[in-house]
């Protein structure tokens, strides 16, 4: 089953990653965090299709995606600063990825943020408290929807920066020791989201801070 989404709004969220809002077809249901396989119904672009996660709330009319440009990677993301409204997706049936756990620790790099999105928004709905988030980034301007998490209640928001000497978050690369400096609580769902290298690493610093295997809550193949 394919459905057809129909781009309302496209804007930008940081210099290289867009906010976009489509129509949300009938029968297209998904619970936070999942994501769908999707193609641009645009010719030479049909059979290109790519997973993308939903970034909205479930029951809302429209379905958005928060999706990051790679210019480099001479495929479907470099499309995306070109999208207009009326512009459609075809989309298959949404799946798998990470999907909520309940409270916990929630750790992300770069567009590896975006199933928390509609995660950690259902969480701040429902009043559910005590969620950290753990963001990391090459530099300050890639952080994505910062005022969002900034401003979210119950929510406590770590950034971690790669690259950029000058920034005021914590500087350097995630790993275990920087884990136990920043605190993670052990007995909570750990979800970490990110390109594979990244989910490799911090699953195996995880563990190596006593999060038990079954805790660590991953999507694998971003
Ligand atoms: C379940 C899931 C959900 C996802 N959700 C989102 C989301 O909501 N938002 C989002 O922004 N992303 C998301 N992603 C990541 C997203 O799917 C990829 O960024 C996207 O598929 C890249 O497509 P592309 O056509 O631009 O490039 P690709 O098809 O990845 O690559 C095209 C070409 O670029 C080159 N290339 C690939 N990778 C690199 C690299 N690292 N460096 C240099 N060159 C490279 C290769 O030559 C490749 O053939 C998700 C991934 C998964 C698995």
């Amino acid at each position: 089953m394919t459905y057809t989404l129909t781009v309302k709004k496209i804007e930008p969220l940081t210099h290289d990653t867009y906010h976009i809002i489509c129509s949300r077809p009938d029968g297209f249901d998904f619970e936070p965090g999942q994501a769908t396989h999707m193609a641009l119904d645009k010719d030479g672009w049909r059979d290109e299709d790519r997973p993308f996660t939903m970034t909205s709330d479930p029951s809302a009319d429209h379905v958005s995606f928060v999706i990051k440009s790679y210019p480099s990677h001479d495929g479907v993301t470099e499309m995306i600063p070109d999208i207009e409204p009326g512009d459609r997706w075809i989309a298959e049936e949404p799946a798998g990825a990470i999907t909520d756990h309940g409270c916990g620790t929630f750790i992300a790099a770069g567009a590896g943020i975006t199933p928390y999105i509609a995660i950690l928004d259902k969480h701040a709905r429902d009043g559910i408290g005590g969620d950290h988030l753990i963001f990391a980034n090459e530099a300050d301007r890639d952080i994505i929807l910062k005022d969002h998490w900034d401003q979210m209640s119950g929510l406590t928001a770590t950034y971690v920066i790669s690259d950029q000497e000058d920034t005021e978050h914590r500087k350097g690369k995630l790993d275990a020791d920087m884990l136990r400096d920043i605190g993670v609580q052990t007995d909570r769902p750990c979800y970490v989201c990110g390109p594979q290298g990244f989910v490799d690493d911090i699953r195996d610093a995880l563990k190596d801070v006593g999060v038990p295997e079954d805790k660590i809550i991953t999507e694998a193949g971003w």
